[in-house]
């Protein structure tokens, strides 16, 4: 169960106003606001703890190592990684698909070569392969989806060929959130012998998250999205595979020896943290899992199921509009559009009325085209929101179609 007052008086910033109204926040999609004790963590590695990690013998700085080792261990559990060597920390999300496009391309992909994507990915998901077909002249293929936004598994399984050497799919999508079953999606591309990396930016803060279970080759997310901090984010890596491709980018902390002759690499996962990492990053996000874990991700799915289906059913009857992502099965994001209002207008007119949703073509274009639409307003629930806060997003709404 949700007990929603004890939750949101966790989180600071919903108690604010924005022109002179209660801030009513529906873009958890674009990111997640922090609870306190996520806040309190930061604060309290840089009044006491703050030493650079794995390089001192001192006592601050090996209590940092801890912390960061630590915290590594944390995010192997919340995705129930077999080892902690497995755990990168990166930036982000787009840090983590980068590395892993140039590492892996570098290592496994050659001209004519091809990544399998869908139609639904991120900017992220796309951009990166797209840099490889230039240095490498890697082909992307595209996997097409369904006028509901759901993925069409006939047509991936034919895009599969003996040319595929990875298949890179979201989890979760950012703008129709449709949740794609990836279990099924890694079992089709091991029958062929190709990896999967799962994007799952939108997900791991909404579902349960077994990397085992799921069996996928790698997985990245961002802590932001996540109720951790800006800046961090996390690759999973089979170690088969961490093993054997190169790294990503050079400095200290990723060496074993370095002389002007030769330098050797250290091993997983430091081979791929060149640099001091976000140590307080690192720390911050593994007390946000831990703040997840302690309310249960399976009450926060059910909770902002629940939050989807109110939503659904009280924006339907809202005249003109149309729903962008129809899918069976959908996490709490509701992309949409009314009449023939611009996506851009109905955003800045529910902001004046102290309501946040995203506007745009939320880092997704080709899908826009693909729904031959400029962009969407999007709301995107987290399990600090209520009915009573969709209530004013409805009335908002139907004001707004009034006065056009
Ligand atoms: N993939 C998906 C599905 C996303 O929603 C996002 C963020 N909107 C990203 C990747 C990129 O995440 P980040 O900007 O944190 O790197």
């Amino acid at each position: 169960m949700i007990d929603i007052t004890k939750i949101r008086s966790e989180f600071p910033i919903l108690s604010r106003e924005v022109y002179g109204k209660p801030l009513v926040y529906l873009d958890n999609a674009a990111t997640t606001q922090k609870p306190r004790c996520v806040v309190e963590k930061i604060q309290e590695m840089y009044y006491s703890l703050n030493a650079n990690v794995h390089r001192g013998v001192h006592f601050l700085s090996q209590e940092a190592t801890e912390a960061h080792e630590n915290a590594r261990k944390t995010v192997q559990q919340f995705i129930n990684a077999a080892s902690p060597n497995e755990i990168v920390f990166t930036r982000g999300t787009t840090e983590s698909i980068n590395l892993v496009a140039s590492s892996f391309c570098r290592q496994f992909c050659r001209e004519g070569d091809e990544i399998l994507i869908s139609s639904m990915e991120h900017h992220s998901n796309i951009v990166p392969w797209q840099m490889q077909e230039d240095i490498l002249g890697v082909k992307l293929q595209v996997a097409p989806i369904n006028v509901n936004g759901e993925l069409l598994l006939d047509e991936f399984e034919k895009k599969i060929t003996e040319r595929t050497r990875l298949v890179a799919v979201t989890h979760i999508s950012n703008v129709l959130g449709t949740i794609n079953p990836v279990e099924e999606i890694v079992r089709i591309a091991h029958k062929h012998n190709v990896p999967v990396l799962i994007d799952a930016a939108q997900s791991v803060q909404h579902a349960v998250v077994d990397v085992q279970q799921m069996d996928c080759d790698f997985l990245v997310f961002s802590s932001h999205k996540i109720y951790g901090p800006t800046g961090v984010g996390v690759l999973y890596g089979k170690e088969k595979w961490l093993n054997v491709i190169p790294p990503y980018q050079g400095g200290g902390e990723m060496i074993s020896s370095v002389s002007f002759e030769k330098t050797t690499y250290n091993g997983l996962p430091f081979k791929f943290e060149a640099g001091t990492p976000d140590f307080v990053g690192s720390s911050a996000l593994a007390t946000a899992l831990d703040y997840v874990s302690a309310i249960g991700i399976e009450n926060i799915a059910n909770y902002e199921h629940e939050l989807l289906q109110y939503a659904t059913e009280k924006l339907e009857a809202i005249d003109g509009i149309r729903f962008i992502g129809t899918a069976k099965n959908k996490s709490s994001v509701i992309s949409f559009l009314i009449k023939d209002i611009h996506p851009y207008d109905l955003g800045t007119l529910l902001d004046k009325m102290g309501i946040a949703v995203r506007t745009g073509h939320h880092c997704a274009e080709p899908l826009m085209q693909e729904f031959r639409i400029p962009g969407t307003v999007r709301a995107s629930i987290a399990f600090y929101n209520t009915k009573e806060e969709i209530d004013l997003l409805v009335t908002a709404l139907q004001r707004i179609v009034k006065m056009f």
